[in-house]
């Protein structure tokens, strides 16, 4: 006699999708929301100069491990700017640290995605593309780069919703709201 098919229940498909970093329903985030080339690059930081693994040191890791120039300016409407043949990111002054912090990890997942892989133009980044909901195919890969790079998952899974863990990481309220989103630890952003 054979035995019945094991049915796939809500549950399974739930958990598969999670373990892929996907979420269910209308609400779920599109595509990944790891990147591995993130976690990559900063383990190959702190192999080379060690030191507190959080805050991750992002703009150590951009000027001191990959030669990157950052500089702060007033930009209108523009969160971040980069340019690959200078080896030069631009960051808005007039932002907040944690939303700068997020924008140098921004242009990073840029430079590491993209321009490594064959892209030289210079890109510019409008306030709106730094943004975990973006919709632009290479603004989503550097937002996800970003995150991965700024939330490591093992912190954010240890963390969870301690109120102190955006300090901690020195990210905002929001971005870490979206990185719990992401492994469905959390309620979408409203
Ligand atoms: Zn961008």
């Amino acid at each position: 006699m054979s035995q019945p098919a094991p049915l796939t229940t809500r549950r399974d498909v739930s958990f598969l999708a999670s373990s892929q970093g996907l979420t269910l329903g209308e609400t779920a985030l599109p595509g990944p929301v790891r990147d591995p080339r993130a976690d990559s690059l900063r383990r190959r930081y702190h192999d080379v100069f060690g030191g507190d693994e959080l805050p991750v040191p992002v703009e150590s890791i951009a000027e001191d491990l990959l030669g990157l120039a950052i500089h702060e300016r007033e930009l209108d409407g523009i969160s971040g700017l980069l340019y690959p043949e200078k080896r030069q990111i631009y960051v808005n002054a007039t932002d907040v640290p944690a939303r700068r912090r997020f924008t140098i990890a921004h242009e990073l997942g840029h430079w590491v995605c993209q321009c490594l892989e064959g892209r030289g133009a210079t890109v510019m980044c409008r306030s709106e593309d730094v943004s975990p909901d973006t919709d632009r195919t290479l603004e989503r890969e550097a937002n996800v780069f970003g995150a991965e790079l700024l939330m490591p998952e093992s912190a954010v899974r240890q963390h969870g919703v301690n109120p102190e863990a955006p300090q901690l990481l020195g990210v905002s309220q929001l971005a870490y709201q979206w990185r719990l989103y992401s492994f469905d630890l959390a309620e979408r952003p409203t």
